[in-house]
């Protein structure tokens, strides 16, 4: 299907449509406001597994009972596997791009996303998540990077698109423009399993220097060294030390001969390369690379980890030096960051920020399901309608780490959060539902068929190409049915909602 088929469709024939509407429940005029749901990473056996763990053999879960049903093909630009960035900016611009970028295709374009076309037409727009606002999957409908580690620029550009509503976890990322680097040693056992780290913050100094002691934990049979880049300038680095403490200090493990121009042993990330830095050579970390590096170690034994680096000229590139958080003020939002603010919370701009990074799922935060509805809510206030993404962000993370009970845990606040938007889109009856992931991740699979004999597995730590499930429910679901492509999602809301796109 293509948007083409859509413009071309004139008229359905009489018998069709009522037995559609038979099939469907009520006989939906058109949508007026949307809510897409997007569960971060989770496959068609994460929405299997929590199932019957949440509701045994004959139960389901809220999602499964939505009257629509379809999947998800979510690879990225050249057919690979995607990241959250890449498949956000397919979902919501209806592109396909490179995995890292954000709102534009591959060679940079800069595309528009059906938030921003329904904002233009004069719908409200909402972005609710559990992980930082800034994260991949919220950023993907509202701002334009080519690196998603960019989140500094994308809490600016959160806040320069006006989206009404912004709930979710990343704070800091409204308050540091320059951003900093994180650097950390993991050390694993022979099977690659880690088994302690240590990790610290580099901020925006010039010719940082540090030095610790890290001790290799039993058991431990390699140290991986790796570095992060966050924040929108580059990051510098001359050296990166780890030697044996005691006895022959002279062996460094790790190797960082930049001064050569070599940076072999690295294993560099997107952005990372070994350049001319004044009068010497640096490896060079653009904002959302990073490289590591993995050698062996003793277990037991000391090793003193150093490095030496600096992030470009913190001044560059900022002509407004203004923090997107007082920014957010200035432009009318109202600002809170605390659980006991969001019921009193109104106006046109919300902007509610509860955890500097991500959301930690703890008594003193908000829900991601009170979170959605206080947006319901808000939006719902709007003479227009609205459209609205809720990412249950963290699904993502659990099986990243395969840890099925944080799968669970993360599918059960996932599908109240469902449950809610279904509610609110029954009492309206013009809102669209429409539930899917990025990707799959984790290559779940499922043995047994209730609570009891359930037996999850994991095959990666990564993410998966395999295709994800949809469902919808509510005016225009009835298109999402069977197979498409992740970029056609866009194009099914448009059409829902009666919207050029
Ligand atoms: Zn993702």
């Amino acid at each position: 299907m293509n948007i083409r088929a859509y413009r071309s469709r004139t008229g359905i024939p009489l018998f069709f449509a009522l037995t559609v509407a038979l099939l469907a429940g009520p006989a939906w005029s058109a949508a007026k406001s949307v809510i897409v749901l997007i569960g971060d990473g989770m496959g068609p056996m994460t929405v299997r597994a929590a199932s019957i763990k949440l509701h045994g053999r004959d139960g389901k879960l809220v999602m499964q009972g939505l009257p629509v049903k379809g999947v998800l093909c979510t690879t990225s630009f050249g057919g690979g596997v995607t990241d959250s960035a890449a498949a956000a900016t397919a979902l919501a611009s209806g592109y396909k791009t490179k995995n890292g970028m954000i709102g534009m295709t591959q060679d940079g374009s800069l595309v528009r996303s059906i938030l921003e076309a329904c904002r233009d037409a004069g719908k409200s727009t909402g972005l609710v998540a559990t992980s930082s606002i800034t994260h991949a999957t919220p950023a993907g409908f509202a701002s334009h990077v080519s690196s998603r580690g960019s989140e500094y620029d994308i809490a600016s550009q959160l806040v320069a698109s006006r989206v009404n509503v912004l709930l979710g976890g990343g704070k800091s990322f409204f308050l540091e423009p320059q951003g900093d680097a994180w650097i950390g040693v993991d050390f694993k056992d022979a099977a690659g399993t880690k088994l302690s780290g240590w990790s610290e913050r580099m901020r925006h100094k010039t010719g940082e220097e540090s030095e610790r002691t890290v001790l290799t934990p039993p058991g431990a049979a390699s140290a991986n060294v790796w570095i992060w880049r966050g924040g929108s300038l580059n990051a510098f680095f001359d050296d990166f030390t780890l030697s044996p403490k005691k006895g022959d200090s002279a062996t460094r493990l790790v190797n960082a001969d930049f001064e050569k121009g070599d940076a072999s042993g690295w294993n560099l990330w997107s952005g990372c390369e070994v350049v001319r830095d004044g009068a010497s050579m640096a490896l060079r970390v653009a904002p959302g690379g990073g490289c590591d590096q993995t050698v062996p170690v003793d277990a037991g034994r000391e090793y003193s980890f150093g490095y030496r680096g600096r992030i470009s000229d913190p001044d560059a590139g900022l002509p407004d030096r203004r923090l997107p958080w007082d920014e957010a003020a200035r432009v009318g939002y109202v600002r809170i960051e605390k659980k006991g603010e969001l019921a009193g919370a109104s106006g046109p701009f919300v902007l509610g920020l509860f955890e500097p990074g991500a959301m930690e799922n703890t008594p003193a935060e908000p829900t991601l399901a009170e979170m959605a509805g206080k947006a319901f809510d808000l939006l719902g206030r709007g003479p227009q309608g609205f459209f609205l993404m809720v990412e249950g962000s963290q699904i993502d993370w659990a099986a990243h780490g395969n840890d099925a009970e944080g799968l669970y845990r993360q599918m059960a606040w996932f599908d109240d959060t469902v449950k809610a938007a279904l509610a609110y889109a029954k009492k309206k009856g013009d809102v669209l539902v429409v539930v899917t992931a990025d990707h799959e991740t984790g290559g779940v699979t499922v043995e047994g068929s209730t609570a009891s004999t359930l037996k999850l597995a994991f095959t990666t730590k990564g993410h998966t190409d395999t295709r994800v499930p949809l469902f919808a429910y509510g005016p225009g679901s009835k298109a999402f049915a069977g197979a498409h492509d992740n970029t056609e999602v866009p194009q099914l809301i448009a059409r829902a909602l009666g919207l050029a796109f």
